[in-house]
């Protein structure tokens, strides 16, 4: 695994920049990508204004290795810097230092944020970035409003050499992966875990444990991984979501998500139990 440069996140900017710094520019949900030929990187700039752009919206995000990070957010139809375009953040993954993505992952979803977050929701006053930590507060009532993240677990079911997986409708054509899904108010995370298995492929599950967990800006999720063992019961899929379900050996693999995601460090870990591996 690669070494990791330490991101630290901030909220105060420094009052003067002298030094240049990363710029994670967004139009809509799409990034301001560097392009040569041989590589894909960000804009590192002391001042926007180099660029040339017009920017609607600034976030400070904190620093990558003493290096300062900015989100920021330009109009629709802003034409890309010679050199530069937009684009989608899974298009980049793979070519972007991976530090330099999961900021990326960050910044993307405080300027939604920032973006969808201008009234109080509940008495429609402007509401009031606050200055020490990632909030806004309204002036009139009080309420504080935080960014949004919408927690989802997900889950590797095993049962011997095989292991469950099902294809959305909203998938790629011959696309399966492990099940997901968000968490309900007033649910612990096993207990969602419990319930989406049940209620999309109708089996019960035992052995849960945790994997691990990963930001999911599309647009603003945390994955919290599982693994979890059949306990019984036979696949039915009543949940309109889910239009097939199996279980599938190491050796039998329909086509599986791509590198980014959780759901395939979770199918990686099981296919490395079983001394398999699986490229691209
Ligand atoms: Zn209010």
């Amino acid at each position: 695994m690669a070494d990791h440069r330490k991101f630290v996140s901030g909220i105060v900017p420094p009052e003067v920049r002298s030094e240049p710094s990363w710029w994670f520019i967004f139009q809509e949900n799409k990034l301001l990508i560097d392009q040569s030929p041989e590589s894909v990187t960000l804009p590192f700039l002391i001042d926007l204004n180099e660029l040339g752009l017009i920017v609607i919206r600034q976030n400070y995000l904190g620093q990558l290795d003493n290096r300062l990070c900015y989100a920021a957010e330009v109009a629709e139809g802003t034409i890309p810097p010679v050199g530069m375009a937009f684009e989608g953040l899974r298009q980049v993954y793979g070519r972007l230092d991976e530090d330099l993505f999961w900021i990326a992952a960050r910044a993307v979803q405080i300027i939604d944020w920032d973006r969808t977050h201008q009234f109080c929701g509940r008495c429609g006053v402007p509401l009031r970035t606050k200055p020490d930590e990632r909030a806004k507060v309204c002036p009139q009532c009080g309420l504080l409003h935080f960014p949004r993240l919408a927690p989802a677990i997900i889950v590797l079911v095993e049962r011997g050499n095989q292991l469950l997986l099902a294809r959305s409708r909203h998938f790629m054509p011959g696309m399966y992966s492990v099940l997901a899904g968000f968490v309900e108010p007033g649910e612990s995370l096993e207990e969602a875990v419990v319930r989406e298995v049940k209620e999309e492929v109708g089996i019960e599950i035992k052995d849960i444990k945790y994997f691990g967990s990963q930001p999911w800006p599309f647009p603003h999720s945390l994955m919290i991984g599982f693994t979890a063992a059949y306990a019984g019961g036979e696949i039915s899929l009543d949940d309109k979501e889910i239009e097939d379900a199996g279980w599938f050996t190491v050796e039998k693999l329909p086509r599986i998500p791509g590198k980014i995601s959780i759901a395939r460090k979770l199918i990686d870990g099981f296919l490395a139990k079983q001394g398999s591996f699986h490229e691209d």
